[in-house]
């Protein structure tokens, strides 16, 4: 307070002495008798006698406290993240711009840590989200007291914390504090009498080398961190010229993937599927192909997952769609009249509040029946929101078209999907197929898989069938139909045998009985 009464005696000094200064205006703190702090404006005018001596003030004093609570609000709100308290975005960007004048004057660098919590979305989901607002908030706290006072962390929302460290002249320094705010999460969380832990993955960026501003840098960290998540979690890397490779590839794909669809681009492959039973050819699976006059042909792994997080995937999973059936109805009409497709819906599509509509439109169209059209569906693609995709998923089967749940195995293949999920076909994941001749403990796997299914009135499809041996366990155990190499390639539709393939199992029976 002493320096308040300081300000106040100066100002009204320089009032009294300079009269040319025709009002007085001062804000300072004053202490109330109950120890209260508040706030006061005085605002004052001097009244002049003839000879020109100050005779008296007029004016008025005010209790400002509330205004400049509010103010203090409002400030914390434009600068500090509200549930940790901590630096957001654009104080983030303020930091910045000091350490990097700062830096650059002294030749220093400045490393960008980019840390994000590891299932941070299974704590949130298991254990609700007022426990997970409370646990960022106590790593928010730790990570804090890890670093110096010329330091910065911010929260830029989720679970994602972002470190200033300034002023570092060794990459030491750096994979020390690495190490430190690693050790943070070694430790059990104690929340609400209960003890769990959480571990985190962070990438790093470096000033100047990997940018020199916080948009770039942290652009680059956030690629060091994904590769962190890939090596297992848990751990830190520091971005490398390799890594920006994979962005720019990435970045290529996306800008080609946008133009694709109008240019194209796109095509079908399709890759039989066999009945086991009779070695005909029951249905057909869609596969998307793409042809770009520079990259040459891209595999969907490599690009689903850029069209999915663009939001392109609607679009292109629309073609697919049309474009099989169409192809389907094409194949009727020239006698293969129980032939049926299927087509593989992404999980982002499904998020679509019209997606049944746009299912029945297309069928409508292109003049195909709905039980010739089945569906594939991934697990991850259920775990989305159970309840929703389980609704939508009545609605489709009720309406006559099949659901097979594919890659089974691959992820988490909890057998509560199996239970919960409106699906009338398994597709067993090829990594099981492969491990049926290998390892005995798969084909007790995939036998099993193949009587629970049956037990549930669901049909069985084997993928990735390469093998005779493969395809003879498959026979022993009844499962229903098979896809592979071992039958045929995914092909274009002119070049795909779709005659029995009866020839093939029984050679296969005969060396197997
Ligand atoms: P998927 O639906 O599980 O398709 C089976 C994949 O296994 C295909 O890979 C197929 O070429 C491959 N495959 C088939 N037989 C064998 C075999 O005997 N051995 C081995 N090693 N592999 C075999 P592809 O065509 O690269 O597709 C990969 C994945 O991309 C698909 O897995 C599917 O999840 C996704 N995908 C493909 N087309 C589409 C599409 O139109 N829309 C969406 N959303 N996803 C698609
Ligand atoms: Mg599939
Ligand atoms: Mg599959």
């Amino acid at each position: 307070m002493k320096e308040d009464l300081d300000k106040f005696v100066v100002s009204l000094n320089k009032y009294i002495t300079e009269p040319q200064n025709k009002h007085l205006q001062i804000e300072y703190r004053i202490k109330t008798v109950n120890d209260e702090i508040r706030w006061i404006r005085t605002r004052g005018m001097a009244i002049w006698d003839e000879e020109g001596n100050p005779i008296r003030v007029a004016g008025s004093i005010t209790d400002i406290t509330e205004q400049r609570l509010a103010d203090e609000k409002i400030h914390r709100l434009a600068f500090f993240d509200s549930l940790t308290g901590l630096p957001n975005r654009a104080l983030l960007m303020d930091r910045f711009s000091i350490a990097e004048a700062n830096a650059r004057r002294r030749g220093k660098s400045i490393a960008v840590f980019f840390l994000d919590l590891d299932n941070f979305k299974t704590i949130n989901d298991t254990m609700g989200h007022t426990y997970g607002d409370k646990l960022l908030l106590k790593v928010g706290e730790q990570l804090r007291l890890k670093l110096r006072k010329s330091d910065t962390i911010a929260r830029l929302g989720g679970d994602e914390f972002i470190m200033l460290q300034t002023n570092i002249s060794s990459m030491d320094e750096v994979y020390k504090l690495a190490a430190r705010m690693l050790n943070v999460f070694k430790r059990p969380w104690k929340l609400d009498e209960r003890e769990f832990y959480v571990t985190a993955s962070i990438g790093i960026s470096i000033y100047p080398n990997d940018g020199t501003d916080l948009k770039e840098l942290m652009k680059n960290a956030d690629a060091a961190m994904y590769r962190a998540k890939e090596k297992g979690r848990n751990n830190f890397q520091i971005f490398t010229p390799e890594l920006n490779m994979k962005i720019m590839e990435r970045m290529e794909i996306e800008n080609h993937l946008r133009k694709a669809a109008d240019r194209k681009e796109f095509v079908l492959y399709y890759q039989p599927q066999i009945e086991l039973a009779t070695g005909s050819v029951r249905c057909v699976e869609a596969l998307i192909r793409w042809s770009d006059p520079h990259m040459g042909w891209i595999m969907p792994e490599a690009f689903i997952h850029i069209a999915e997080e663009t939001g392109l995937i609607g679009n292109i999973g629309e073609w697919v769609m049309s474009t099989a059936c169409a192809q389907l109805r094409k194949w009727h009409d020239e006698g293969h009249d129980d032939l049926r497709i299927s087509v593989n819906l992404s999980a982002k599509q499904f998020q679509q509040q019209d997606i049944f509509e746009k299912i029945m439109d297309i069928v409508e169209k292109t003049g195909i029946k709905p039980e010739w059209l089945e569906l594939e569906i991934t697990e991850s693609l259920a775990m989305q929101d159970l309840e929703h995709t389980t609704s939508i998923l009545s609605r489709i089967r009720d309406a006559g078209f099949g659901i097979s749940l594919d890659d089974f195995g691959k992820g988490y293949s909890s057998l509560n999907y199996l239970k919960a999920l409106p699906i009338t076909n398994l597709k067993i994941d090829k990594t099981f197929i492969h491990g049926i001749t290998s390892s005995v403990n798969q084909a007790k796997i995939v036998k099993a898989l193949i009587s629970l299914a049956h037990s549930m009135d669901l049909t069985v499809t084997a993928e990735g069938v390469e093998s005779s041996a493969q395809l003879g366990f498959l026979l022993k155990e009844r499962c229903d139909t098979a896809q592979g190499y071992l039958f045929s390639k995914p092909k274009p539709s002119k070049d795909i045998n779709l005659s029995s393939y009866r020839t093939c199992v029984e050679t296969c029976m005969e060396m197997t009985s």
